[in-house]
């Protein structure tokens, strides 16, 4: 780690800035204040970045407020064109992204490259939706008026992102704010700065004008967030993180009426129905368990196997699980990286142990590594009892939870009998019973036959407290655009 002038660091030879992105300029954080950036899977400091205070976040919504009018008023095309570019970008810089991601956030390196292709096609999606915004006209009723419908930029947003998928969950919010027009802050997690850091400066070099992105990182959220939406000048905020503070954020917005989006957590049920092919389900089952170890709020969290298969299902899914190569992400040919903190391998292990005591069997894994990074074996547990802790919390880790059922109504009655509803994952051969099914599942994503849902063309987001608005999709510029419309009284002229 070597400090370069005008507040960029090196960080394994890629060269990244450290401060804050304040209209336009790269500065420290007011007061100098630094924090550090940790490789979860050595528990070393790879990087410090600046730590912004309540004065740098009040000058960042400044900033976005300022810059508004003028991003509002600038071409579709021209915003199209500069997600274009930062598009190409990132994919031209794939390998250097994905390593900064794999080294603050621990995943593998092949799902980090998948991570940025994910992440860059957000910004090609709006690229494509950007001169893509529609409006109305309409005759009145009474054939005396005329209304003229048109959709405008809701105006600075505040856009706060999870360290889970630091890219993607950034482009996310970004992609459609810079398509509708909208200046925006970011906040990203403190986990993981480095890879907004990256991309707020890729949007610059890719043409983005001075203040349309502020990014403020913080070790100190809620000193930065709840003073921009307190001062009155931010008019969206959308949010991905836990659903415990998207509760927190939703009460402050509405203190000043502001548009939220929020992609809270979920708590997805995979059924495997008796008729489910099954090695499918088993590879259905693995991605949705394993991908980001577990670490992702579409993770199948409870497990539901017809009594039928279920010992088929249970040691093929275990078999598959203990066979995965645990280590640094960085390393080629490992497929399960460390959890993010030591807080959080304390949490999956804690709801291991709550589920064996309550009487579930491991049948895989179990125990954490010992030594340096914050590992977790892939684990299988079985015969998993009621009331057991990991069935109604997000386990975020790399354990899979099962449990049989006999009937259709009474795993449908399992999977729903929770206050989450993100995803919910049903491998069916049945076409019939996979539509009931699909229809029945109080989810706002289901995965049929598959075991990851996620794509910018597709409409991403939750019911119940899994959160508010949709992300991607045709749909997901709605969330930054405000409907205006022009009454007309327009006369018909009378026809001699
Ligand atoms: P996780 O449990 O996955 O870390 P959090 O909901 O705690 O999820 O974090 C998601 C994002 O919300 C991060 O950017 C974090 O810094 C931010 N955050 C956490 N607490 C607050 C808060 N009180 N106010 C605003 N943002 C917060």
């Amino acid at each position: 780690m070597n400090t370069h002038p005008a507040n960029t660091i090196e960080v394994h030879g890629i060269e990244i800035p450290s401060g804050l992105l304040i209209g336009g300029s790269w500065r420290a954080a007011s007061g100098g204040a630094t924090m550090d950036v940790m490789n979860p899977a050595t528990g070393s400091v790879i990087a410090r970045v600046a730590d912004g205070t309540t004065e740098d976040a009040l000058a960042a919504a400044h900033a976005a407020a300022e810059a508004q009018q003028g991003w509002a008023a600038a071409a579709p095309r021209v915003r199209s064109e500069i997600l274009y570019r930062a598009f190409e970008t990132m994919m031209r810089r794939q390998e250097e992204l994905a390593r900064i991601v794999t080294l603050e956030m621990g995943k593998p390196l092949t799902e980090a490259r998948g991570e940025v292709a994910y992440a860059a096609e957000f910004f090609r999606w709006f690229a494509e939706e950007a001169v893509r915004i529609d409006g109305g006209y309409s005759r009145r009723p009474d054939g005396l008026g005329r209304t003229v419908v048109l959709r405008q930029p809701v105006g600075p947003c505040l856009l706060i992102t999870p360290w889970n998928f630091p890219l993607a969950m950034g482009s996310r919010k970004i992609g459609p704010a810079v398509a509708a027009g909208c200046s925006m802050v970011l906040k990203p997690a403190p986990q993981t700065p480095l890879s907004s850091l990256l991309l707020a400066s890729i949007l610059q070099e890719a043409g983005l004008p001075d203040g349309v992105l502020n990014v403020v990182t913080t070790s100190r959220a809620g000193d930065v967030v709840e003073p921009i939406l307190t001062l009155g000048m931010i008019r969206k905020l959308s949010f991905t993180g836990s659903t415990q503070v998207g509760k927190i954020l939703l009460k402050q917005a509405a203190a000043q009426v502001v548009r939220t989006s929020l992609e809270l957590g979920g708590n997805a049920p995979f059924l495997v129905m008796a008729d489910a092919d099954l090695e499918v389900a088993v590879e259905a089952a693995v991605q949705a368990k394993m991908r980001n170890m577990g670490e992702a709020c579409t993770a199948a969290n409870r497990i539901y196997v017809h009594t039928s298969i279920s010992r088929e299902f249970s040691t093929r899914l275990a078999e598959r699980l203990a066979g995965m190569r645990v280590g640094d992400g960085l390393t080629e040919g490992v497929q399960v990286g460390p959890m993010i903190d030591a807080a959080r391998r304390d949490k999956v292990l804690r709801l291991i142990e709550d589920a064996v005591a309550r009487g579930a069997r491991v049948v895989a894994g179990g125990e954490a590594f010992a030594g340096t990074g914050y590992f977790v074996e892939p684990t299988v547990l079985l015969d998993v009892q009621p009331g057991s802790d990991l069935l109604d919390t997000e386990i975020f880790g790399p354990v899979a939870a099962v449990q049989t059922f006999e009937t259709v109504d009474e795993v449908l009655r399992a999977a729903n009998g929770t206050e989450w509803g993100l995803v919910g994952y049903v491998m069916t051969q049945d076409v019939d019973l996979a539509f009931e099914i699909s229809e029945k599942l109080e989810v706002g994503m289901v995965g049929l036959n598959v075991g990851i849902v996620s794509t910018p063309s597709a409409p991403f987001g939750g019911i119940k407290q899994s959160g508010l608005g949709r992300e991607g999709g045709r749909v997901g510029i709605e969330e930054y655009l405000d409907v205006k419309y022009i009454s007309m009284p327009l006369r018909e002229r009378s026809h001699s």
